[in-house]
């Protein structure tokens, strides 16, 4: 189904917006290999395929494993079924319009792209052009936000379930499957990512995997766990206590709790994201754990669970209404623990809004 000029469709209102970039950007032709930027542009939700786009046309080749599900998904492109290699297709259609083309280079392998080369027959000069529809990407549609909201709400329900079961003996990789098949029961396409349970010091590596050790009594426990649904992702991260908190669980706690709420309260239009990471940053170095805080604040999510915009020291990216971003401070204490509090929140003009709401306060299993 072409429905190329039907205004009404987000594939054709992203073209669109992606034209108008080339056209700033004088670029004739941008090549899309990045399957994510393919099924942000299109639909398709294959995992091979090349995409072209230019002034006026929309190419997608696939190879004949995709063809019914590209002509099912695909919007606003036209579908090529293609035996051959799929670069030497492009590059034969590429010949025909242009001589200078754009391509992802933070995405395309260095052989792929002497594959086109090759096929060009030195008749195309290959300028990078990468980050392009990364940059439209950051942007949520009303549509996006919708499923992006919905796979939060049901990621922050599955973990509440679990918490409330939660006992100390259970292992932490039991917890994560637990999780996971719970998103999946609750219609999710499956996780984001690898859920993470880190309980003790285990909970000191930012990205520890979850393990066979037990969760028990007197332990802090980080879950970081998010569900992809209609395609989109959701993260997020909470951190329980087993049992009575110690006073220095809780000072911890509270403090990154503290700096989580500052740096929400900066999120808005027009807020430059070091600026958000400074909120969350500043607050944990007046607790006097600036130095236990090692990694960024926050970052886009979307189709991929990194995307831009990073909540990152000195970025100068502002935010605006329809990024959806994560703020997540933490703190890493060798040898004892670890303490992360993680929402994904949409900016609006009006303010925050956090698409994984689930309480901070109550954080104790007996
Ligand atoms: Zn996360
Ligand atoms: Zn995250």
């Amino acid at each position: 189904m072409d429905l190329l000029g039907d205004g009404s469709n987000p594939f054709v209102l992203r073209q669109r917006r992606l034209r108008d970039l080339l056209l700033d950007r004088g670029i004739p032709v941008l090549l899309v290999t990045n399957p994510f930027n393919i099924c942000y542009l299109t639909g398709f939700r294959g995992s091979a395929g090349i995409a072209a786009f230019d002034a006026e046309e929309s190419r997608l080749w696939v190879d004949p494993r995709y063809t019914l599900q590209a002509r099912e998904q695909a919007r606003g492109v036209k579908v090529i079924e293609e035996k051959k290699r799929l670069s030497e297709a492009a590059a034969f259609w590429l010949r025909k319009k242009t001589r200078r083309v754009g391509y992802e280079d933070s995405h395309l392998t260095c052989a792929v792209l002497s594959q086109f080369k090759r096929a060009a027959d030195g008749k195309l000069r290959f300028k990078p052009a990468g980050g392009i529809v990364e940059e439209l990407r950051s942007v949520k549609d009303s549509g996006e936000i919708d499923a992006i909201r919905q796979a939060g709400h049901l990621t922050a329900q599955v973990l509440r379930d679990v918490l409330q079961e939660l006992r100390p003996g259970v292992r932490e990789c039991d917890l994560a499957a637990e999780i996971e098949y719970r998103m999946r029961r609750a219609g999710a396409e499956g996780a984001a990512f690898e859920t993470i349970v880190a309980s003790g010091s285990r909970a000191a590596l930012p990205h520890a995997r979850a393990s066979t050790k037990a969760v028990t009594a007197g332990e802090l426990v980080i879950f970081d766990l998010g569900a992809i649904l209609a395609g989109y992702a959701s993260d997020m991260t909470r951190t329980v206590f087993i049992g009575k908190p110690s006073r220095r669980a809780r000072g911890l706690y509270r403090a990154v709790l503290e700096s989580q709420q500052h740096a929400i309260e900066s999120v808005r239009e027009g807020i430059a994201c070091g600026d958000v990471d400074a909120a969350a940053r500043g607050s944990l170095k007046r607790s006097g754990l600036g130095q236990y805080f090692t990694h960024s604040t926050g970052h886009g999510v979307g189709l991929e669970i990194h995307e831009k915009p990073r909540i990152g020291r000195g970025e100068k990216t502002v935010l605006q209404t329809g990024n959806i971003v994560t703020v997540e401070p933490g703190i890493y204490i060798e040898g004892y623990g670890g303490v992360r509090i993680e929402d994904s929140v949409l900016v609006h003009s009006e303010g925050p809004e956090i698409l994984t709401p689930l309480a901070k306060d109550e954080w104790l299993i007996d």
